[in-house]
């Protein structure tokens, strides 16, 4: 085939494989589901909805609401179905992508598909596993755009907010662009917004699918300078954001009290089986500020195939640099919970 670009030959593909078990805990989703009486307010909204009509070409409604709720102008945010089309056309209109190791894999594979430049800085060890390797970053970034999630994502930890204030710097002085991938701050408690307030060399990505329980809906956006939201706007194609995803998002934002609630959950779980995993013969988990467990076992495949042996289903991570060994698990239900647990420590004795 000679349609394509060359850089697309034997592309490879985004490591996801779905497996069917009773217990998930694969893919940092919520829990629970939204709650029913949102769920039947949106329904009863999608009913009087013309659905023959297009959505508001760039959800103009929509981020005025948004930008009343989160405190940041209007003609800088960006609303997507799901941050990963936001990645996806920071990657198209980056000049370089610039990212750690391991981090989200969807950085490397939007560079990767859009033929953008890319490179990864290894991360460090830290007092909690993982630290950003500072001075090696603010050398290599020399413009372009650095993705870097906060908290991060596969380990699970938070980086320091005065490395954040160095790169946001740096990111000024070499006139790029540093993009925090907020998905997991409602578990954390965090908001870098701050840094981007004054800084045009700062964005933010958020998201609706973890905490706000919204996976399947698809939704995302950013935050980001009037002239960098503009440009991302124009890459996307118009009237991106579906009108029903829009529906959903009205309701959601006009009765937020529920994010709170699964935040809260997922940290007392999440320290719960931290605490519990410490006792493990030989299993090791991460400190976390996410909705997930990083693990490190002795061997990934054993520990996947045993988990999945009695219905729980967790991501292997083995196969990212630094992570050999590991297991990440998602925060699930207490009953989710108490299943995993009692199969962790079965395995020690397997
Ligand atoms: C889950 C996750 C997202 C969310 O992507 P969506 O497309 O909005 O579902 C973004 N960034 C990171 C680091 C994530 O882990």
């Amino acid at each position: 085939m000679r349609a394509f670009k060359a850089h697309l030959r034997g592309i490879s593909p985004y490591p996801y494989r779905k497996v069917e078990a009773p217990v998930k805990l694969d893919q940092n989703e919520s829990p629970f589901d939204l709650p029913q009486a949102l769920k039947a307010e949106a329904l009863r909204r999608l009913a009087h909805l013309s659905w023959n009509r297009y959505p508001e070409i760039h959800a103009e409604t929509l981020r005025q609401r948004l930008a009343a709720r989160v405190g940041w102008p209007e003609e800088g945010i960006v609303l997507a179905p799901g941050s990963n089309l936001l990645i996806l056309a920071l990657a198209v209109a980056a000049g370089e992508v610039l990212d750690v190791s391991p981090s989200f894999p969807h950085y490397a594979h939007a560079a990767r598909v859009t033929g953008t430049p890319y490179r990864a800085i290894p991360l460090e060890a830290g007092e909690e596993g993982f630290a950003l390797p500072l001075e090696e970053l603010l050398s290599a970034f020399q413009g372009g755009v650095f993705f870097l999630p906060n908290p991060h994502a596969p380990t699970g930890t938070l980086f320091p907010e005065e490395a954040l204030w160095a790169l946001a710097e740096r990111a000024k002085e070499v006139e790029g662009l540093l993009v925090v991938d907020e998905a997991y701050r409602e578990f954390a408690g965090t908001d870098f917004s701050p840094l981007g307030r004054g800084n045009p060399h700062v964005a933010f990505l958020r998201t609706f699918s973890k905490a706000f329980s919204l996976g399947g809906v698809r939704a995302g956006y950013l935050l980001a300078s009037p002239e960098v939201a503009a440009l991302v706007r124009e890459v996307l194609p118009p009237f991106v954001l579906p009108a029903h995803t829009g529906t959903i998002l009205e309701v959601v934002l006009e009765n937020p009290g529920y994010v709170e609630a699964v935040a809260a959950h997922v940290r007392a779980e999440r320290e719960r089986v931290y605490a519990r995993l410490r006792s493990h013969p030989t299993w090791q988990p991460y400190r976390s500020h996410t909705n997930f467990l990083l693990v490190r076992t002795p061997d990934a495949e054993k520990a996947f195939r045993h988990l999945l042996a009695q219905g729980i289903l967790v991501r292997r991570q083995d196969h990212y640099p630094g992570l050999s060994g590991c297991i990440r698990v998602t925060v699930g239900s207490k009953e989710e919970m108490d299943a995993f647990l009692k199969a962790a420590f079965e395995v020690a004795y397997a």
